[in-house]
């Protein structure tokens, strides 16, 4: 089953998440692979994929946000589009648009160990260095007005040099949006999409829930040495042991000289497990027909005698013969129902 951990070091302002995904990610991989037009992702594709449902799943718990947290990649290259959406509820969906594959004859200016990566950004989403991530917060009951949340960053560091690894790309964000450093860790596979989230806490307020020494000087990025410690810790955690150990063994191994404590779900807050969901519908379908407008519906309908409209996340098909699509376009003529004649007076 998909868990996810809450952990804290007693006396610093130091916190992270592990989150194991496994029946929610593997469903995912099995109703692409079950979609005839598509055929299975791409390994590469998979094991990005993988990562970015894991890091979504990290950032939702991680923040607890009241509505739907989604984390796109709109790539340059063969992978145009990856959409992981996570609810509050932790049930999540993922897809990806991939066409044709990469031209691997491309130089890469960095060399990272490939047995750890599976993918290259640069190969599939940041070819001309033109990709973007981009994370937004879609609130589930949102105020007149509210728009969604978006933020948007690119697959290069400052000074313009290429990223490889997705989860520096979400460093790079997480440094910028909260002003708090991150560490992550994420990896996955077929069976497994896993990460890990070591964040420090504002030493000041009401975040610090480790009770420690409250110094202003360490409120201030990449100055707190106890946070520094632990995320050299964390990040020699390798893809191997994050994807096969059980989440204490991983806590253990990485921080059994640090007071490393695991915090058990309370009455407020219950222990979430992520799964599958798609939000798909019907409904949905038909008014994105209605959007089309009649004349491009009938002819659809008239070249293929139906309107087969296919969801991205979950493979479920939708139709729509003739009778069906002329009903989508008449309801607003509907006249009331005359009275029967044995019911005048
Ligand atoms: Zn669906």
């Amino acid at each position: 089953m998909s868990e996810v951990h809450k952990f804290l070091f007693e006396g610093l302002p130091v916190r992270g998440l592990l989150v194991k995904l496994t029946d929610c990610w593997q469903e995912v991989l099995k109703r692409r692979a079950a979609n005839k037009d598509t055929g299975a992702y791409p390994p590469e594709v998979r094991a990005l994929l993988g990562e970015m449902t894991a890091a979504a799943v990290l950032m939702q718990t991680n923040i607890k946000f009241n509505g739907a947290l989604v984390l796109q990649i709109f790539g340059d290259g063969p992978l145009k589009l990856a959409v992981v959406e996570v609810q509050a509820d932790l049930s999540l969906r993922a897809t990806a648009k991939v066409v044709g594959e990469p031209n691997l004859t491309v130089a890469h200016s960095v060399d990272p160990d490939p047995q750890a990566l599976g993918y290259q950004l640069s190969d599939w989403v940041n070819v001309r260095n033109q990709g973007k991530c981009a994370i937004t917060l879609d609130p589930k009951d949102p105020f007149p007005g509210q728009q969604p949340y978006q933020g948007v960053v690119p697959f290069f560091d400052d000074l313009g040099a290429p990223i490889e690894r997705f989860q520096e790309v979400l460093e790079h964000y997480m440094l910028q949006s909260e002003q708090l450093d991150t560490t992550l860790v994420l990896a996955s596979n077929d069976d497994v999409a896993a990460g890990l989230l070591i964040q420090r806490l504002p030493s000041l307020g009401m975040g610090n829930l480790g009770g420690g020494k409250v110094l202003q000087d360490e409120d201030q990025i990449g100055l707190n040495e106890d946070f520094k410690r632990i995320s050299i810790l964390a990040k020699t955690l390798t893809p191997a042991e994050l994807l096969g150990l059980a989440p204490d063994e991983v806590l253990h191994r990485l921080f059994w000289e640090e007071r490393c404590v695991k915090l058990e779900p309370t009455v407020d807050a219950p222990a979430l497990s992520p799964r599958f969901a798609c939000s798909c519908s019907k409904e949905r379908v038909s008014r994105m027909i209605q959007g089309l407008g009649e004349e491009e519906a009938n002819s659809i309908i008239a070249e293929r005698n139906e309107i087969e409209v296919g969801c991205e996340f979950c493979g479920r098909q939708y139709h729509y013969d003739a009778v069906d699509a002329a009903a989508l376009f008449a309801t607003s003529l509907v006249l009331p129902r005359p009275a029967e004649p044995d019911q005048m007076h």
